[in-house]
């Protein structure tokens, strides 16, 4: 059974970039440091209240927000606008990407299990203690979805541990990693086929079919617009495939019916739990896609793993400028690809 017969007709999730301004600097991250040092937030144009107010005009909806940055809880006016919205009964689950590094601060405020956190380690940025405590306390207080990390030169050197290593590490503690490829460097200067091969192996292998961009979602009926919908601080509203859909703050309509996609292929990550392709509800995606992740790892062969990880540590094969003389391979799909993910991001 695919999710359009599942979900409920007025399920609807928003995603907010809260800002992108943030405190760390990732070697890796997308955002320019002009950008991750410009304090723009939602906020900027509407106040929170605004917003709290603006959301109402989806009361009738089975609501979930999502909201990502740069670093969203820097902010104490998305903190204060989130406790608000908490209240409303139409709301019902939260997402938030967060290096956590306001973490505590946040949960003097909001301590509530409908928020869930994709928490990002950063080693160059925060130590691992100081991090593994942080997701203790979200896991103490039923509030971490996953823990996310980028498989990238810098982190690993400091980690000093392989990828799948580290997975049992936070699987131990309750905890599921989702290890992602330096897709900055890589679609830059590409990869390195062992070490796609290495973080493909431990992805489940459809969502392989998503992550590397392959047409699966061509025609496929999609909750774009319907059920997933992106709101620019401005209010302004965008489904995945870029098109707008009118202004909260202007009783918006969106499409009535499940809309067949025409892109090339699924621009994100959040809208791939719409696609038809994929078997498991998007409403609260996250909870089945870790359970569906974590047994699929269990039947992963370790010393494969094992012998892989050796091969890319001892080739040097993270991407990184001029690796593998992947800067002349690239191809003119993989530059055209680069191109439409820098767009998509930069709708919001
Ligand atoms: S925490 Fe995220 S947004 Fe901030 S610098 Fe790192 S990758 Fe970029």
């Amino acid at each position: 059974m695919k999710y359009y017969d599942t979900v409920p007709q007025n399920f609807l999730l928003m995603r907010f970039v809260v800002t992108r301004y943030c405190n760390f600097r990732c070697p890796y991250c997308y955002l320019t440091d002009e950008r991750r040092g410009r304090k723009k937030t939602v906020f900027s144009h509407h106040s929170p209240d605004e917003w709290i107010k603006a959301i109402d005009v989806f009361k009738d909806r089975h609501l979930e927000l999502y909201f990502t940055g740069g670093e969203p809880l820097l902010f104490d006016e998305f903190i204060y606008f989130l406790k608000k919205a908490l209240d409303k009964g139409f709301i019902h689950s939260v997402r938030i990407d967060s290096n956590l590094s306001r973490l505590e601060k946040f949960l003097k405020e909001i301590n509530d299990p409908k928020v869930k956190f994709l928490a990002s380690l950063h080693p160059t940025q925060v130590s691992f203690d100081t991090f593994s405590d942080k997701v203790k306390l979200l896991k103490e207080n039923d509030m971490l979805a996953l823990v996310n990390l980028v498989v990238s030169k810098e982190n690993m050197e400091i980690l000093n541990k392989a990828p799948h290593e580290l997975a049992r590490y936070f699987e131990d503690r309750g905890a599921f990693l989702n290890i992602a490829k330096d897709f900055e460097r890589g679609l830059k200067y590409g990869y390195d086929e062992k070490y796609k091969e290495y973080i493909d192996k431990l992805q489940y292998p459809i969502d392989n079919i998503y992550m590397n961009m392959q047409n699966l979602h061509i025609g496929a009926f999609c909750g774009g617009g319907k059920h997933y919908i992106s709101v620019s601080r401005h209010g302004n509203i965008y489904s995945c495939d870029g098109k707008e859909r009118g202004n909260i703050f202007d009783h918006p309509k969106l499409p009535q019916g499940i809309i067949t996609c025409n892109m090339p292929y699924c621009p994100s990550i959040i809208s791939y739990s719409f696609s038809a392709s994929n078997g498991f509800s998007p409403v609260e995606h996250l909870q089945d896609y870790v359970k569906r992740n974590k047994t699929y790892r269990e039947s992963l062969d370790t010393s494969y793993l094992d012998s892989l990880w050796q091969h890319i540590e001892e080739h040097d094969l993270i991407p990184k400028k001029g690796n593998a003389g992947a800067d002349d391979n690239r191809t003119l799909a993989a530059k055209l690809r680069s191109r439409i993910i820098k767009k998509i991001k930069s709708l919001s």
